[in-house]
């Protein structure tokens, strides 16, 4: 499960705590070089647990910990409010087009699991009552079209694709067309993934933007990666411009560094969790939910 060895050491310097009555300086320094290892074990980047730390200290001295009553819990709240807050603070929503079709464009790695979101984020705004169209402009991996296909029957949503060798440009533009003449107020536009970022590819996404202009570019990455997720974040944010971060395989990373460190890299929100292979595994991304796991 995700956090399960941090949620473990902050509870057991937690609990260190609370068996002191009155706290002294050294039981606070203790516990924040705790906190500390348990961050960075957890995979997170080594700034963001630098910075999380400075100003965990900073608000343990202006609150004034040490006179409290029941200084364990002053520090436990701070805690919590510090990681609620490095994770984006409150719920990110996905930008929905005031005239529809609202587009949102699907980009990331091959194997980051994007083509699974595209299906699970259609079929979670279709229970919300929208009709969702989704284009396959992922020509490369020549599976990825038929997957999609394949979705899309399984869902009862239908997929928008042409014939091989047509230009994701093209498919992208028609895909929008397509959605005006049949009702389609969503419109997920599955992109080429690529095994790693090159010049070629951002190049590729860049033109369908500029074609497009999606109310929406969401970058999926594989959360078991942990930093590595968090640099193909960044990179795509300063060459594309990211609206948000789906974060895939959730069930399957047990330390949560990603998780806890996208937003205060890249600066932008997660909006949403992938947390299994079936297709109603998508959540949306809570961050005072997330902190409550680490710490109840
Ligand atoms: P793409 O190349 O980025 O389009 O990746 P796919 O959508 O084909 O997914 C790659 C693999 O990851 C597939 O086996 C998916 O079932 C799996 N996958 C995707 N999302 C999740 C998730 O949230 N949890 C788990 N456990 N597997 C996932």
């Amino acid at each position: 499960m995700i956090f399960e060895s941090l949620a473990e050491k902050l509870q057991n310097t937690f609990k260190k705590l609370r068996g002191h009555g009155h706290l002294s300086e050294d039981d606070v320094s203790t516990a924040m070089r705790d906190i500390r290892m348990a961050l960075l074990e957890a995979d997170v980047n080594f700034k963001v647990v630098k910075d999380f730390i400075a100003k965990i200290k900073e608000r343990a001295i202006g609150a004034n910990i040490l006179e409290s009553l029941t200084p364990a819990q002053a520090v436990i709240k701070i805690v919590n409010e510090e990681l609620t807050e490095l994770m984006g603070g409150s719920v990110s929503r996905i930008n929905i087009a005031p005239n529809p079709p609202t587009v949102i464009m699907m980009v990331g790695l091959q194997g980051a699991g994007k083509t699974t979101s595209v299906g699970k984020l259609g079929i979670m705004l279709k229970k919300q009552g929208k009709h969702p169209l989704f284009a396959a402009a992922d020509i490369y991996r020549p599976a990825a079209v038929k997957q999609l296909q394949v979705l899309g029957q399984q869902l009862e949503l239908p997929v928008f694709s042409m014939p091989e060798g047509t230009d994701p440009v093209v498919i992208a533009e028609k895909a929008l067309e397509y959605a005006h003449s049949h009702a389609n107020d969503v419109v997920i536009i599955d992109t080429a993934g690529r095994l790693q970022i090159n010049e070629e590819l951002m190049q590729e996404l860049k033109s369908i933007k500029s074609i497009v202009h999606p109310h929406e570019i969401l970058l999926v990455v594989d959360a078991m990666t942990g930093q590595d997720a968090v640099n193909v974040a960044e990179s795509f944010n300063n060459d594309l411009g990211l609206d948000g971060v789906v974060l895939t395989k959730m069930d399957g990373d047990a330390r949560g560094g990603a998780a806890l460190s996208v937003k205060a890299v890249t600066g932008c929100p997660i909006k949403f969790v992938g947390t299994g292979e079936k297709l109603d595994a998508l959540e949306s991304f809570y961050p005072d939910r997330m902190a409550s796991r680490i710490l109840d």
